[in-house]
């Protein structure tokens, strides 16, 4: 039966069930992104989790986490719950470690993990998930999207990036996405901004296109996986295309991540 299971994608290579299987993805962040995330790899045959969220279920939850039901929310079920039963469904042996916390306080799990994605909400939270990733070499993908309307603008904007951040290769601050001006910005705008749009059709559109480049990366089914990844999407075109800056960077020398930088922290007395 699990070979007929997967036949219908054997083109990706004659051990790539085995090399999904044995992968340990992190999803950091089970919501509108990762909630899709997780649906898509307990899909494709991924059998070994690490999970981080410590969230429940809310009605406004409802219009872009994909698993979640009405009864969650008036049950109060966790975002974690709802996605182990998500994996559950379809993997029933499914390893899965979950995290009813940051997993700024659980390194040591996200260590295990032999790719991350990060669903996660502010740019804070990528430089530090970057900097954990970076630390234990591994290969982070990170989605994320907003929607603006500036005064004036007819319309809203939509837009949102996917970003392959590997060890050894450029940043998200090489890739000029992670800004010191958009770091300091956020901070003093902490607690006053508001609710942020999400809606769930982008969020579905980055996540696969997330899950595209992790099986592309663990199977190398494409043969073509060698460069930097940082895709841009327009929710008001509906394009996700390579990022309009990437021609003009300067991506072989990264200077954020020292190599002493790899490893757990040491502290040397003075
Ligand atoms: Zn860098």
């Amino acid at each position: 039966m699990e070979n007929e299971r997967y036949s219908r994608q054997s083109f990706l290579g004659p051990d790539a069930q085995d090399k999904i299987a044995s992968c340990r993805a992190g999803v950091a962040g089970l919501g509108g992104g990762g909630s899709h995330v997780v649906q898509q790899l307990a899909h494709i045959g991924f059998k070994k989790y690490a999970l981080f969220d410590g969230d429940i279920a809310k009605d406004v939850n409802l219009n872009r986490n994909v698993g979640t039901t009405l009864a969650d929310v008036e049950g109060g079920v966790s975002k974690l719950d709802i996605a182990r039963r998500t994996i559950l469904g379809l993997q029933q042996d499914a390893d899965i470690i979950a995290v009813p916390g940051r997993w700024q306080d659980n390194a040591d799990v996200l260590k295990r993990c032999d790719i991350v994605f990060g669903c996660v909400d502010s740019f804070s939270e990528r430089d530090q998930l970057e900097r954990c990733a970076r630390r234990y070499l591994i290969p982070l993908i990170d989605i994320g999207m907003d929607v603006l309307h500036p005064e004036g603008d007819p319309a809203p904007t939509m837009s949102g990036q996917l970003i392959l951040s590997m060890p050894g290769g450029p940043c998200m601050k090489c890739l000029g996405f992670l800004t010191d001006q958009r770091l300091a910005q956020e901070a003093s705008r902490y607690g006053a901004a508001g609710p942020r749009p999400q809606v769930v059709w982008p969020n579905g559109i980055l996540a696969s296109s997330a899950v595209g480049v992790a099986v592309d990366l663990i199977t190398d089914w494409t043969r073509s996986l060698r460069g930097v990844v940082y895709r841009s999407y327009s929710g008001n075109t509906g394009l996700i295309e390579p990022h309009a800056r990437l021609p003009y960077l300067d991506l072989n020398n990264c200077s954020h991540f020292p190599v002493e930088q790899v490893g757990d922290p040491v502290f040397r007395k003075l």
